[in-house]
């Protein structure tokens, strides 16, 4: 639903909840007919993010579908975390950074100026490379966010049901007291999964969630993803061609382009599609050549 319009004041507003219809049929792969039928959550249209004067994304095009796991792939510098940012307005907290375009979130243009960010915040979580648990017992790692959000008395449950979901429950329910920090790489990265799941998003965002990690983690978290897209719509950036192809409904392949004159930098988005097709029959000789390790 579009913000009031009709609003005299410069009150802060947020976006309504989205109705959720439908859910997308569980298919993997999933087929270009089925996914084309799932809702839009973010439709994002000729968007442009600078850093200052350096534009380092131009004129993305891409819509972002319910209960699926869409992945940004490419070179490094391309872009694809600035993207990433753009759906959560983290970027706002960048001096200098600005976006030019569209993004609209179940219709709401996210960037007017009367949507609070924090709002947005609860609506799209975020996961990072680094695990960054914090200096608190597992328990608390879990209930900071719903007890920020106002939510009063026993949490036990809520605490419960997020490492439940995050696959992390039956390794620390006899320690929930304990710091997180002695939590290895992998159970970090799924208790801050389960820190963001516990404020209940509607978008988990994760940048290179698995760098840091070793691959039975790795799996873990993949597997995890996979399980999670049936509650949440989950945005990836990876530099990892094989778990894009592996996790992902979609994929996004960006890339860079050098002006000779400025030698500046560019990130543009090349292809947008399902996964199955970037990875078996692109439709751009950019995408072809990074996909095969022909570049990049
Ligand atoms: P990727 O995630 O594909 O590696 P990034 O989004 O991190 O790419 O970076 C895209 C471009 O924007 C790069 O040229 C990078 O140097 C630049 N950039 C990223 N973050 C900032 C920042 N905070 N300030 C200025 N430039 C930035």
């Amino acid at each position: 639903m579009a913000p009031d319009q009709t609003a005299a004041t410069t009150e802060p507003v947020t976006p309504t909840p989205p109705v959720i219809t439908a859910r997308v049929p569980e298919t993997t792969p999933v087929e270009a007919s089925a996914v084309d039928q799932a809702p839009v959550v973010f439709d994002v249209r000729d968007l442009s993010v600078y850093y200052g004067s350096f534009r380092a994304v131009r004129d993305a095009s891409l819509q972002i579908r319910q209960h699926e796991i869409t992945a940004f792939i490419g070179p490094s510098g391309c872009g694809k975390s600035t993207m990433l940012r753009c759906f959560d307005r983290m970027n706002d907290l960048i001096d200098g950074c600005r976006v030019e375009g569209t993004l609209e979130y179940h219709g709401v243009d996210l960037y007017d100026p009367r949507i609070d960010p924090v709002e947005v915040r609860k609506r799209i979580g975020m996961v990072f490379q680094k695990p960054n648990p914090f200096p608190k017992s597992i328990y608390d790692n879990i209930a900071f966010g719903p007890k920020l959000a106002g939510q009063k008395g026993n949490l036990d449950d809520v605490v419960e049901s997020a490492l439940r979901r995050a696959a992390l429950w039956d390794e620390v329910k006899d320690r929930l007291k304990k710091s997180a920090m002695g939590l290895s790489g992998g159970q970090q990265q799924r208790l801050c999964i389960a820190r963001a799941i516990a404020v209940e998003p509607e978008v988990v965002l994760m940048d290179e969630p698995c760098s840091a990690l070793d691959p039975i983690a790795t799996s873990r978290i993949e597997d995890l993803m996979q399980e999670l897209k049936a509650d949440y719509t989950i945005v990836i950036v990876t530099h990892n061609m094989q778990q894009a192809a592996r996790v992902s409904d979609r994929t996004a392949f960006f890339t860079t382009e050098v002006n000779e004159t400025s030698d500046t930098r560019t990130g543009v988005l090349v292809e947008f599609e399902v996964t199955d097709k970037v990875f078996s029959n692109p439709s751009d000789e950019r995408t072809e050549n990074y996909v095969t390790g022909r570049f990049g």
